[in-house]
């Protein structure tokens, strides 16, 4: 599956920002500022619970992705897509979750050069105790619903912007894909032609887009 019109990696983000309009705004600002800082101590927390099984937070972040992607994109360049990195550096991560048995490879069955990952028992183990992120979850839960409805979709709204601005993947859910059918046959995929079941539907896909209008 091709990804014609999206740019492939997040170097041009640098560039498009060059292009941005001055603003008196003071409110974009201080988002940039909170999400930085959330983003800090997202980062610090993953050094904290990563060094006791001596990862590092990308192969965290690596194997969580994994975690949570369909079939379609468990491959090495989604993963590379996925965190922004270039495919050396991902390849580094994938063999480093490979030597402490958290990751396994096996090539397509129908397309040989193509390679799948998969997370092992120990890597969802680890998963299991590095994720969900209390400290994050609990903050969360103190906002109420109504709150923490606002900043999802506060949030969902900034994260559509940033890819549609720099022609990202989306990596959302099938089950809001154009693509996502369901007919007498039960779920279908009409990009692959493939059926797709239950599981599928909340995965995140790599040739995921949002229907236009
Ligand atoms: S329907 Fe969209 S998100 Fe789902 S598998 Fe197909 S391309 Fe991916």
């Amino acid at each position: 599956m091709s990804g014609a019109g999206r740019q492939e990696g997040f170097d041009t983000i640098l560039v498009a920002s060059y292009d941005l309009p001055m603003t008196t705004s003071t409110t974009a600002p201080q988002i940039e500022d909170y999400l930085e800082r959330l983003c800090n101590l997202l980062r610090a927390q993953a050094r904290t619970v990563g060094a006791e099984y001596g990862l590092l937070p990308v192969q965290l972040e690596a194997l969580r992705y994994l975690s949570i992607c369909n079939r379609y994109s468990d491959t090495p360049l989604a993963v590379a897509d996925y965190l922004g990195q270039t495919k050396g550096s991902v390849s580094q991560t994938i063999k480093t979750l490979e030597a402490k048995d958290m990751l396994t490879k096996t090539r397509d069955q129908a397309d040989r050069r193509v390679v799948h990952l998969a997370i092992t028992d120990r890597g969802h183990e680890v998963l299991a105790v590095v994720l969900p992120r209390a400290f994050l979850r609990e903050a969360v839960e103190v906002l109420g619903n109504s709150a923490q409805d606002r900043l999802r979709d506060g949030l969902d709204a900034l994260l559509r912007s940033v890819q549609q601005a720099n022609g990202l993947r989306t990596f959302g859910p099938c089950q809001t894909c154009r693509y996502h059918r369901r007919n007498a046959g039960g779920l279908q995929c009409e990009l692959t032609g493939e059926q797709l079941n239950d599981d599928d539907r909340t995965r995140i896909c790599r040739e995921h887009e949002f229907a236009q209008g």
